[in-house]
């Protein structure tokens, strides 16, 4: 079965193609993103432009999919297409197109939350069989949830404050790394001393599976005034967020007794955290390539998910939604 799947939650329009096969396997065939430029001049993305921008190339993007996986929209048995949490008039694109296309051709339409998308970004790297720990560290979450039965998600933590991948945005920016953050402090901190700027983990004394991040950009603002170079805040800042996301996960993973984590979200694409979690004694699975930020090939895995589990497909009645918090879907 081809899965079409949809996300338009941002400022990222993607399409992707997943096959799942009749013993349960996915496999990811096309996953084509648009990422939108007209932002960079207001220094944030500006949600109407948003939407205009993924109604202009929505098309374009699924066409280029279809090519890539080497199919015709004739082909297509299912469309998946995220629902929520994001910008509602983005989320409205690619939902309305997806409930267009699928009733056009008659096949099933799933709605898609957005986090179980990241989460299934993974599905096609290494079977998800529950329980495990999922830990989406996005621009806009630091979710740790225990994933206790297909379907049923327990949120146990959360930041308390910014998102890591917002601090990594932001640290590099006041350190005039450029944008997008994530990838300019990974590149800056293979030349930079993780010992180079002191920054106190956070949290050390909780008990409890939550983050917090504003300090560490507080500190890092402050170092950034004294003068410290940017290659070692760089350095020091992703050392100290990625032991506060390991240490967290693996005090959950014992409290629980939980051996797998699914780590996913932009940051996940994150080098030096792939390598810390793969180290860490926990069975850690990772999105792909080109997986780990927004895309439509995760929405598809999600749907593929759905499908599996034969969950009822949506309707046309399902609406988008900026703020939906993923549990029990
Ligand atoms: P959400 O899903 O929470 O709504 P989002 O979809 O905007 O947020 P993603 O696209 O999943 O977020 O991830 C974007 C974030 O990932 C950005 O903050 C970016 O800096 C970060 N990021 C991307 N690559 C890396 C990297 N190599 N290291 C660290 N962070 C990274
Ligand atoms: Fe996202």
């Amino acid at each position: 079965l081809l899965i079409l799947g949809i996300d338009t939650s941002c400022d990222d329009t993607g399409v992707g193609v997943v096959a799942l096969q009749p013993g349960g396997q996915v496999e990811v065939r096309a996953n084509r993103i648009w990422s939108q430029t007209v932002h960079a001049a207001y220094g944030g993305v500006m949600p109407e432009l948003a939407s205009r921008e993924h109604v202009e190339r929505i098309d374009a993007v699924m066409q280029d999919a279809l090519e890539e996986a080497g199919i015709g929209v004739a082909d297509l048995g299912a469309v998946a297409a995220t629902s929520g949490p994001g910008l509602v008039g983005a989320l409205l694109v690619g939902l309305m197109y997806g409930k267009g296309l699928a009733q056009g051709l008659g096949i099933p339409f799933y709605a898609a939350h957005h986090l179980e998308g990241h989460i299934f970004a993974a599905a096609g790297e290494a079977e998800l069989q529950p329980p495990y720990l999922a830990l989406v560290v996005s621009g806009g979450h630091t979710h740790l949830f225990d994933v206790v039965r297909e379907g049923e998600y327990r949120l146990i933590g959360a930041t308390r404050d910014d998102a890591a991948g917002e601090a990594f945005d932001k640290i590099a920016r006041l350190s005039g790394l450029g944008y997008p953050g994530g990838p300019a402090i990974a590149e800056a901190a293979r030349r930079g001393n993780p010992k180079g700027v002191t920054f106190k983990e956070p949290m050390t004394g909780q008990s409890g599976y939550d983050f917090s991040f504003s300090g560490l950009k507080t500190a890092a603002l402050l170092a950034h005034r004294a003068g410290a170079g940017g290659e070692d805040l760089a350095a020091s800042f992703q050392a100290v967020a990625v032991k506060h996301l390991l240490k967290v996960t693996l005090r959950a993973a014992h409290d629980l007794g939980r051996r797998t984590v699914v780590v996913s979200g932009g940051v996940a694409a994150n080098q030096a955290l792939r390598e810390a979690f793969g180290a860490s004694g926990l069975r850690a699975v990772f999105p792909g390539k080109g997986l780990n930020t927004d895309n439509g090939a995760m929405i598809a895995l999600a749907g593929a998910a759905a499908i599996r589990a034969g969950r009822e497909p949506g309707g046309l009645a399902d609406g988008a939604t900026a703020y939906a918090p993923l549990a029990n879907v």
